[in-house]
C-alpha cells in the first residue's frame, strides 16, 4: 500500500506563443491569438504530489518544509514573471501548460521525491506531468446537460428514483497523453482537441434524452460509467487524428459522483464523494508539548482545531452488463456513510474515535483507516477499493492506493498518509 500527499500552490504569470525564428504571420497562423503581443497572463494553480512511506509522526513528509522548497524553488521565481523569460528552458521550449509542468518537475525533483505535478492553466485546461521524458497530459473540461432513466431490466428498487426520467448537467473531462514537441512545448493543438471533443461528444449529446435518442442506449443502461464508456468510443479515433492518444474519460454527474475510463478501458474507475466536519489535535500523547510543536507546528495546540474534511471513495472494477454499474450504487454510499460519515461527523477525533487514542489523526491516518474500514465491505459488494483521497484543505490533501499493482501514473497513484497542514 502507498501513499501519497498533494500539496497546492498558486502564482500568476504570463506568457506568449512566439517563436522569433519565424515571421508574424507564421506565428500567428501556428499560435492564433496566443501569438499577440505582449502575451497573455493567468491564475495558475499547482499541485505537487509527492509519494512515500508514513513516518513515525504519521505523516510522509513535513508539509511546511514541502511548502517552503515550492515556495524558493518555483513559485517565488515563478510569481509575475514573463515566463518566457525568466527561465532560460523557456526559450528553447516554449512555456506551454505541459512544459511548465514539466520544468516544474525537473526544479524540484533533487529536493523532493516527487511523482506528479499538474498545473492548471484555467478550470477548462490543465496538464500532468510524471517524469515520463517528453511525455506529458493534457486535459479539456466541457459539460453537456442530457436526460436519461436507468431502464429497469433488472427489478426497479435498485435505481430508485432514477427509474424515472430525468437530468443532469454532466461535466465531462478528456485527458490525452503525447510528446511535448522539443520548440512549441505543446503536445496537441488545444483548439483542434477542443473542436474534436465538442463535435464528436459533446454536439450528439447535449440536450439529448440518452434513452431515446442515442441508438447505443436503445439496450444499454445509461449510467455514468456506461456514458463515459462510449464517449470514449466516440473519441479514440478522431483524438488519434491529432497526433495524442486518449488517456482518460473522466464524466461528472454530480459533485458527488463520477466515473473515469482509463487507458482505452483497461481500467474502470467509479468515485463516490462526501464529507465530514471534525475537530482534531495532531500530538503524540507520549511527548512532550514543545516537542509536539516542534514536529507538527500549530496542529499541535492543545484543544484543538477543526476541518471541513472532503473525502473520495474510488472503487475499480468491471462494468455490470446488467445494471450498467461498477459497483451497486445505493450500497457504496450505505457503507460510506455508515461506517465513515457517521464515525467521525461532529467528532474531536483523538477523543471520539478510540483508534485515534493513540494514533495520531494527521490525514495520511485518517486516509489509511478510512481504507482499512471500507476495504471489506466493497469486496462484499463485489468491487475493489482503489484508492481514498482525503482533502483537509484546498491546499493538502493524501492518497491510500489500496490495490497492489498500480504506482506512480496520472490516474494511479499510491500510498500511504500526509501530514496536512493548516
Ligand atoms: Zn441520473
Ligand atoms: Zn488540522
Amino acid at each position: 500500500m502507498k501513499c501519497i500527499i498533494n500539496r497546492r500552490a498558486q502564482f500568476s504569470a504570463s506568457h506568449r506563443y512566439w517563436l522569433p525564428e519565424l515571421s508574424e504571420a507564421e506565428n500567428i497562423e501556428k499560435f492564433g491569438v496566443r501569438a499577440k503581443f505582449p502575451g497573455q497572463g493567468h491564475n495558475y494553480v499547482l499541485s505537487i504530489s509527492l509519494g512515500g512511506e508514513v513516518d513515525e509522526y504519521g505523516m510522509v513528509l513535513n508539509l511546511s518544509d514541502v511548502k517552503h522548497v515550492i515556495k524558493r524553488e518555483v513559485t517565488n521565481q515563478l510569481d509575475f514573471s514573463y515566463l518566457n523569460d525568466v527561465w532560460a528552458d523557456f526559450q528553447e521550449t516554449l512555456p506551454t501548460t505541459e512544459n511548465i509542468a514539466r520544468v516544474i518537475w525537473q526544479r524540484l525533483a533533487p529536493h523532493l521525491p516527487i511523482v506528479g505535478v499538474q498545473l492548471l492553466e484555467n478550470s477548462q485546461l490543465w496538464a500532468d506531468y510524471t517524469g515520463e521524458g517528453m511525455e506529458a497530459y493534457v486535459t479539456i473540461s466541457t459539460h453537456f446537460s442530457a436526460a436519461h432513466r436507468l431502464a429497469p431490466n433488472i427489478s426497479p428498487e435498485k435505481y430508485g428514483k432514477c427509474t424515472r426520467t430525468h437530468g443532469h448537467n454532466y461535466h465531462l473531462e478528456v485527458t490525452v497523453k503525447g510528446k511535448i514537441d522539443p520548440r512549441t512545448g505543446a503536445i496537441v493543438d488545444v483548439d483542434a482537441l477542443k473542436r474534436v471533443v465538442e463535435d464528436y461528444a459533446v454536439e450528439p449529446l447535449d440536450h439529448s434524452c440518452l434513452n431515446k435518442d442515442i441508438p447505443y442506449f436503445a439496450e444499454i443502461v445509461p449510467t455514468t460509467e456506461n456514458i463515459s464508456l462510449y464517449i470514449n468510443h466516440l473519441l479514440t479515433s478522431p483524438i488519434q487524428e491529432l497526433g495524442v492518444e486518449l488517456h482518460k474519460v473522466r464524466l461528472f454527474e454530480s459533485h458527488e459522483l463520477w466515473a473515469d475510463y482509463a487507458k482505452n478501458g483497461t481500467e474502470t474507475y467509479f468515485t463516490v464523494s462526501t464529507y465530514f466536519s471534525a475537530a482534531h489535535r495532531l500530538a503524540d500523547p507520549n511527548l512532550s508539548q514543545e516537542k509536539n510543536t516542534e514536529i507538527y507546528g500549530k496542529c499541535a495546540r492543545p484543544h484543538g482545531h477543526g476541518h471541513n474534511y472532503y473525502l473520495e471513495i474510488t472503487v475499480k472494477g468491471e462494468i455490470d452488463p446488467i445494471t450498467g454499474m461498477i459497483v451497486d450504487l445505493g450500497g457504496l454510499n450505505q457503507i460510506v456513510k455508515n461506517d465513515v460519515v457517521e464515525q467521525f461527523d461532529h467528532t474531536f477525533i483523538n477523543e471520539d474515535v478510540p483508534y485515534f487514542a493513540e494514533v495520531v489523526p494527521t490525514s495520511e491516518n485518517i486516509a489509511l483507516y478510512i481504507s482499512n474500514l471500507l476495504r471489506s465491505p466493497i469486496q462484499e459488494l463485489g468491487a475493489e477499493l482503489y484508492k481514498v483521497k482525503l482533502f483537509e484543505s484546498p491546499n493538502n490533501s493524501c492518497e491510500i492506493y489500496c490495490t497492489e499493482s498500480d504506482t506512480n501514473s496520472i490516474s494511479a497513484t499510491v500510498s500511504q498518509p500526509v501530514l496536512a497542514e493548516v
